[in-house]
């Protein structure tokens, strides 16, 4: 049995500016706690001070603009998995929502906790690649944009710096439109985390791919965005060839094989295009 649970100091501000000055004096930020929580439980978590953003309404909500979609940090996948906005325009998203974790999960579990924890499996990441969202990031200094496909620098390693939180997450509306898919491949369909995912979308215009999206989860130190695939399919007559996939780098470990996870992405890529034709 796991019961590590040392003390700790929650503080849960009601104003942005307030959490942004505990965040800035090294507080942690915690937004739903379902990553953070199961490393404290089992010890691994070194801070100790926490700083709740749960109270924070100016990091909620979805709002939809003729341009841009954009989505508070602290919006949970519950949300984003009911929303019919987000299921008409980024449906990806929704369809990724929908199979993280469990219901418990989805209504506590936050789309800026999910980019933050950086895990390479996270299964909000590649759709948010393929819909080439751009990250607002605030701190006591003020606000900064980054494109997603920058943010992620390296194994948990992110272009966030000491004293920043992800405040919102924008979305260019359209994209819905696509021809789109997103498959995650686990060993059961709740409660089980990324072996291989997939999010593609590919506009298609007199048989050829006009313009195209590719990210993968799991496959590489973090999410991957595969830019020299979408080169090479970007022009292609229907039915088009398998594109390189030496962007992937996927590693063994206890949940599969790096040749599992290589022939698995190879098979998603297969069925998309072929769902294209
Ligand atoms: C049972 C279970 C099942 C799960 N299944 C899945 C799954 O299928 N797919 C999946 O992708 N994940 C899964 N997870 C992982 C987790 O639920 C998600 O990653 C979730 O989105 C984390 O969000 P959170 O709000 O709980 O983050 P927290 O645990 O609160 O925080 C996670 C990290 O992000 C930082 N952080 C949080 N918000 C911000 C912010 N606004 N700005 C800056 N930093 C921030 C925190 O400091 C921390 O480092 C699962 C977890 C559990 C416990």
């Amino acid at each position: 049995m796991r019961a590590n649970v040392s003390r700790y100091d929650l503080r849960a501000p009601d104003g942005l500016t307030e959490a942004l000055h505990l965040v800035s004096n090294g507080w942690k930020p915690l937004a739903g706690g379902t990553d953070l929580m199961v490393l404290l439980e089992a010890g691994k978590l070194a801070e100790r001070r926490l700083a709740g953003l749960w109270k924070l309404d100016e990091l909620r909500g979805i709002e939809v603009g003729d341009e841009t979609i954009t989505l508070g940090a602290l919006t949970i996948f519950a949300e984003l998995r009911h929303s019919p906005v987000v299921g008409l325009n980024l449906p990806l998203l929704a369809s990724a929502a929908a199979e993280i974790g469990g219901v418990a999960n989805q209504n506590r579990a936050t789309l800026g906790g999910n980019l933050a924890n950086a895990s390479p499996a996270a299964d909000a990441a590649p759709a948010l690649l393929v819909y080439d969202a751009e990250l607002e990031i605030v701190s006591l200094e003020g606000t900064r944009r980054v494109p997603y496909h920058q943010f992620h620098r390296g194994y948990k390693e992110m272009d966030l710096r000491a004293g920043e939180l992800i405040a919102r997450i924008h979305l260019p509306n359209g994209r819905g439109r696509w021809q789109g898919c997103w498959r995650k491949v686990a060993t059961r369909a709740a409660q089980a985390i990324t072996k291989v995912s997939l999010a593609a979308a590919a506009r298609v215009e007199e048989g050829r791919i006009a313009e195209i999206r590719i990210a993968y989860g799991a496959v590489a130190p973090y999410p991957l965005r595969c830019h020299r695939m979408e080169a090479a399919l970007r022009g292609a007559a229907l039915p088009a060839q398998l594109p390189p996939f030496d962007e992937l780098a996927p590693i063994d470990d206890f949940r599969s094989t790096a040749r599992y996870r290589l022939k698995v992405a190879r098979n998603l890529m297969e069925t998309f295009l072929a769902s294209l034709a």
